[in-house]
């Protein structure tokens, strides 16, 4: 079953109707797949395009046994799909990513013994899960940031501490659920890598992403030639290939990495999806990383996606609705898309909230000094800061 190569016109299912499978769906039904997504809101921006929406929950014996029944096969768009969901589809279809590499992906203590047996290095960290590991931390990892093991998405789930009296409120703040310490590194720049792994092995990467996170939440991606340094940017291709390796992972997956000040790269965490610094590909690379999602997930051929443009990426938050005080107003879309080489992506969320990823735009340009000058006239019409 897991050979067969799956060719248009039949269905692909998406645990998870958020944007990124709002967007796995745009890249299938693009190619002329059909679509059923799993998602218990009505108004989920995948639920909302895709052909087929199964409005359960995600460990629902029901919705599950609809959505093998209408899917050749199934892939997930959230870190937090429950793990035995993706063993029970796993027995029937194929799933790609698998229930292990998720599994492991969903709990920051596994996925940094992962990191450790790949032999890559990642923050000093200690595991806090009881009283006794909390008296014992040493001092050293502080200042550090206290993070959930699980559940944690855009900086939640997170608190900065400097004293072990912070500490302790923190963990107290955080329920005493099972966390990790990590010493807080001297971040000279963040970047992320993107690969997909056919289930032959076959792999390709999109090119290094250079990251700008503003309050634990990414708000600027900068893609072209020269973004990072040359040795970095191979460094961490390589890394993010061993990391997809050692899992023997199938899809799409992206690894995020810290650039210290002195030069050295560290591995920050792994998303077992596409993921939000991927974005400029759909308008900066002849294949993004949602076509290269169905095409491992379809078993198709993976190509080498080639970028043709410079791309900077910019994120929308509900922020942007709410910068003239407390009253909500729509962004100035038409102003935004007079800018040369914009692209606006919004996700249908019908209500924005500060901090909420409403949508994104891609500015793309035949080089890197147009890219970031349209795209800094784009930050301000969007109340982004200038990078
Ligand atoms: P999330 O799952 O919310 O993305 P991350 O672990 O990636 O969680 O943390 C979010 C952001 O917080 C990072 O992108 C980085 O900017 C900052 N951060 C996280 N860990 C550290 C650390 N050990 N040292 C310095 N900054 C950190
Ligand atoms: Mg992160």
């Amino acid at each position: 079953m897991s050979g067969d190569v799956i060719l248009p016109g039949a269905t692909l299912g998406v645990m998870g109707g958020g944007q990124l499978g709002r967007m796995f769906v745009h890249a299938a039904q693009r190619m002329g797949y059909f679509t059923a997504v799993l998602d218990p809101d009505p108004a989920s921006p995948a639920g909302l395009i895709s052909h087929f929406h199964i409005q359960t929950d995600y460990l629902d014996e029901q919705g599950l046994a609809q959505l093998m029944q209408r899917s050749a096969a199934i892939t997930t768009e959230f870190e937090n799909v429950p793990a035995p969901a993706l063993v029970t589809l796993g027995a029937h279809r194929p799933v790609a990513p698998g229930a292990e590499a998720v599994g492991i992906a969903q709990d920051r203590v596994q996925e940094k013994a992962h990191f450790v047996r790949c032999g890559l290095p990642c923050a000093p960290h200690a595991v806090i899960e009881s009283q006794a590991q909390l008296d014992s931390v040493a001092a050293d990892l502080l200042p550090g940031i206290l993070k959930t093991a699980r559940l944690g998405y855009d900086g939640k789930g997170q608190r900065r501490v400097s004293t072990r009296g912070e500490l302790s409120a923190a963990w107290e703040a955080l329920q005493q659920v099972p966390c990790i310490l990590e010493k807080l590194l001297p971040l000279a720049a963040e970047c992320s890598v993107i690969v997909a792994r056919g289930r032959d092995g076959q792999m390709v990467n999109l090119p290094p992403q250079l990251n700008l996170h503003r309050g634990g939440i990414l708000a600027v991606t900068e893609v072209y030639p020269g973004n990072l340094p040359a040795a970095v940017a191979r460094q961490a291709v390589e890394a993010a290939k061993a990391v997809a390796e050692d899992f023997d992972y199938v899809g799409v997956l992206c690894v995020e990495f810290f650039l210290l000040a002195d030069g050295s790269l560290v591995v920050n965490e792994v998303a077992p999806r596409p993921h939000n610094s991927g974005h400029y590909s759909l308008d900066a690379c002849d294949v993004s990383q949602f076509e290269l999602q169905v095409r491992s997930l379809a078993g198709l051929p993976l190509l080498q996606p080639r970028q043709h443009s410079a791309a900077v990426m910019l994120n929308v938050l509900g922020d942007a609705w709410f910068l003239s005080g407390d009253e909500e107003t729509a962004p100035p879309w038409d102003r935004l898309l007079a800018l040369p080489g914009v692209q606006l992506h919004l996700y249908g969320k019908l209500v924005p909230r500060k901090g909420r990823k409403m949508g994104h735009v891609n500015i793309v340009g035949a080089s890197m000094e147009i890219a970031r000058a349209n795209a800094l006239q784009a930050a301000a019409l969007l109340g982004i800061a200038p990078f």
